[in-house]
């Protein structure tokens, strides 16, 4: 790097050594004349002080001096931090190889001879100090660079930390999304199954039982099958709870729940408690005459139960009446879904209005709806429509009749 005048001449004090005055006056004279800000020193300890108290660019340095010569003042110059990195130029009348050597050993950069001749003391001067400039500049600038790597290094670091750390919040979020979506679905769930269930019997409420009811419906209209209900009703409930209290009437529903709900297991089917102590069976895909077999199975289970019922008048036990309407939508275009539940409801209290703890039978004309089913080892005898059926032939019969009425 080739430094211009200016940038020399403004780059600090050259330290001027010799204990000639007159050698130190021309110089001095010399530099200053050049530009350069000169500082004289007349022997080595005030060169030492000088340098020390505020360090040159340069030093020019007179070998041969009074008391501390120039090398050992150049080895002090060395051994002192601040000052070791100041360049040296020897000036002496010594011309001999070993004394330069000396010179070079210990430090200094170049070496004038005596008698000074002013062009070659200032070319020498400016190519050193031109070089000690550069060499301080290289410096700044590789610890500039240094310092640049050290922060970059750093900020990579850190952008790497930052990273990792973002993509364990990131990850960290993604578990809570995933805990809170799901306790929300099983709060949701829980909420459903509370909107759609009976508390007490844990059987499906009206509200599930009437939006079922309206999906098989169209279900069987569209698939041409089948589509059953029963209507099912405690007997004589008021008096049970009258008589035993409201929490035995509460297991009561319970049990009751239970046996009908055995009784309707198959896919598609919905038992449902459609109001106080009346339930409600959907089967899907089942006859009428089906659908009269599962009612009796279930009034039958109920009876079996013999849950004591001292203040009924139909029986000691607690007994259900139920009715049964069945329909297959495709070929019965007169009638709607609530037709047909409507026509459960209507023989289920024909079921109660004949005696109760039956099934009205889902024939017609109107006097033929209802039956009275016996015990399973009852009455074989086949008295009449109206008349008492035994368990053994009851399903046959039923089927003839439906047979009949279709
Ligand atoms: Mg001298």
């Amino acid at each position: 790097m080739i430094l211009d005048h200016n940038q020399l001449t403004s780059a600090g004090d050259i330290l001027v050594v010799d204990d000639s005055p007159e050698n130190l006056r021309f110089l001095v004279e010399i530099l200053t004349h050049s530009g350069y800000r000169a500082r004289p020193a007349i022997n080595g300890e005030l060169a030492l002080r000088s340098a020390q108290l505020k360090p040159p660019v340069l030093i020019l340095l007179d070998i041969r001096m009074h008391g501390m010569d120039g090398f050992e003042t150049c080895r002090r110059l060395k051994e002192n931090e601040q000052t070791r990195d100041i360049p040296v130029i020897f000036a002496s009348s010594m011309t001999d190889t070993e004394a330069k050597i000396k010179g070079f050993k210990l430090g200094a950069v170049d070496y004038v001879a005596k008698p000074l001749n002013a062009q070659e003391v200032l070319l020498r001067i400016a190519t050193h100090l031109s070089l000690s400039i550069t060499q301080r500049q290289l410096q700044t600038m590789n610890s500039l660079l240094r310092e640049a790597i050290k922060r970059a290094e750093y900020a990579n670091r850190a952008l790497l930390a930052s990273e990792q750390q973002l993509t364990a919040y990131s990850k960290n979020l993604e578990r809570l999304v995933l805990e809170r979506t799901r306790e929300l679905d099983e709060a949701n769930r829980k909420l459903t199954d509370l909107s759609e269930h009976d508390a007490l019997t844990g059987l499906a409420n009206r509200r599930k039982f009437d939006e079922v009811w309206q999906v098989e419906w169209l279900r069987a209209l569209r698939q041409n099958s089948p589509l059953s209900v029963i209507m099912a009703d405690i007997d004589d409930f008021k008096a049970y709870n009258d008589c035993y209290g409201h929490q035995a009437g509460d297991a009561c529903l319970q049990k009751v729940a239970c046996a009908i709900e055995a009784q309707a297991q198959r896919s598609g089917e919905l038992v449902a408690r459609y109001g106080g102590e009346e339930f409600v069976v959907i089967l899907p895909n089942v006859t009428e005459t089906n659908a009269w077999r599962v009612a009796e199975s279930i009034r039958a289970d109920v009876e079996a139960l013999a849950i004591p019922h001292a203040h009924s008048p139909t029986a000691p036990i607690v007994t259900l009446s139920l009715g049964v309407a069945g329909s297959i939508p495709g070929l019965d275009p007169e009638r709607d879904a609530s037709d047909l539940l409507a026509e459960a409801d209507k023989r289920l209290y024909l079921a109660k209005e004949h005696g109760r703890n039956q099934v009205a039978l889902p024939f017609r004309p109107v006097a033929t709806l209802f039956q009275r089913v016996g015990p399973l080892e009852g009455n074989p005898a086949d008295r009449s429509r109206d008349g008492a059926f035994s368990h053994a032939n009851h399903a046959s019969k039923i089927s003839n009749m439906l047979t009949v009425c279709k």
